[in-house]
């Protein structure tokens, strides 16, 4: 099968620091892939290149077979590629509801030059509704994001990520900030997810990192220094 995604040798520099160095990385369909190592390892800087967020200096980004690296963000989203942030990036003032439908009109494409705003709503909020109850919000669809718990934030961004329907989809230390009840419903959500949703998280709780991946990738200064299946040496 072929991959999915291709991080080729990839460098990453901040003016004479450098984040990334010659990263390479390959993800199949479906895979479920944790980067792991130290603060400041260069994790999040992979997500962001990997999203559009930011270019490399060097190395190329291929996803579905499509060479993105210039794309971005909001390009790679149409192609599929979702993401969540450390800090739950939602709409305070928009119902979850409307945020889950916010997070759709990416993906909308065609649909949306053929509907007016009001009907595109409209065509979106059964699934949105869908995404809603699939991340276990479906009790709080008329709430205001900016009224929801840390937990409840986190999961109404996946929301909105998969109301777009990514084939790969990228998480930021989703674990961070939640209650352990909250992280155990979180890996339930992300075992459920469709099996050819790749899956790309950064994480500290290395727990919950190795229950939900099938590889961790573990960096240090900038590179990748080991790769290892999540089965086979779970934390101690
Ligand atoms: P953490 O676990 O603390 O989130 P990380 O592994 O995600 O760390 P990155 O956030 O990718 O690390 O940062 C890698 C290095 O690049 C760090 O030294 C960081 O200070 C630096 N860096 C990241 N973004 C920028 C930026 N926009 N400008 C300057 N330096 C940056």
């Amino acid at each position: 099968m072929s991959d999915l995604l291709r991080v080729i040798e990839v460098t990453r520099r901040y003016g004479d620091l450098v984040a990334l160095d010659n990263v390479s990385l390959s993800l199949a369909p479906g895979e479920r892939r944790a980067l792991i190592g130290p603060n400041g390892a260069g994790k999040t800087t992979l997500l962001d290149l990997v999203a559009g967020v930011t270019r490399p200096q060097r190395g190329q980004i291929v996803f579905d077979g499509r060479d993105v690296t210039r794309l971005g963000p909001v390009a790679r989203a149409r192609l599929g590629i979702g993401r969540t942030h450390q800090h739950p990036a939602v709409w305070p003032g928009l119902s979850a509801l409307d945020n889950v439908v916010v997070g759709g009109w990416l993906r909308a494409g065609g649909v949306r030059r053929l509907y007016s705003p009001g009907r595109l709503r409209h065509h979106l909020l059964r699934p949105s509704l869908r995404v809603l109850d699939s991340v276990g919000l479906g009790r709080v669809v008329g709430v205001p994001a900016g009224e929801l718990s840390h937990g409840q934030r986190r999961l109404l961004e996946i929301g909105m990520a998969l109301a777009g329907a990514p084939r790969l989809l990228i998480l930021d230390e989703p674990a961070a900030g939640l209650w352990p009840a909250e992280v155990e419903q979180l890996t339930t959500l992300l075992a459920r997810l469709p099996a050819g949703t790749a899956v790309l998280l950064v994480e500290h709780h290395l727990q919950f990192a190795y229950a939900v991946a099938d590889t961790v990738t573990v960096l240090r200064e900038g590179r990748p220094v080991a790769t290892v299946s999540a089965t086979d040496t779970g934390p101690a």
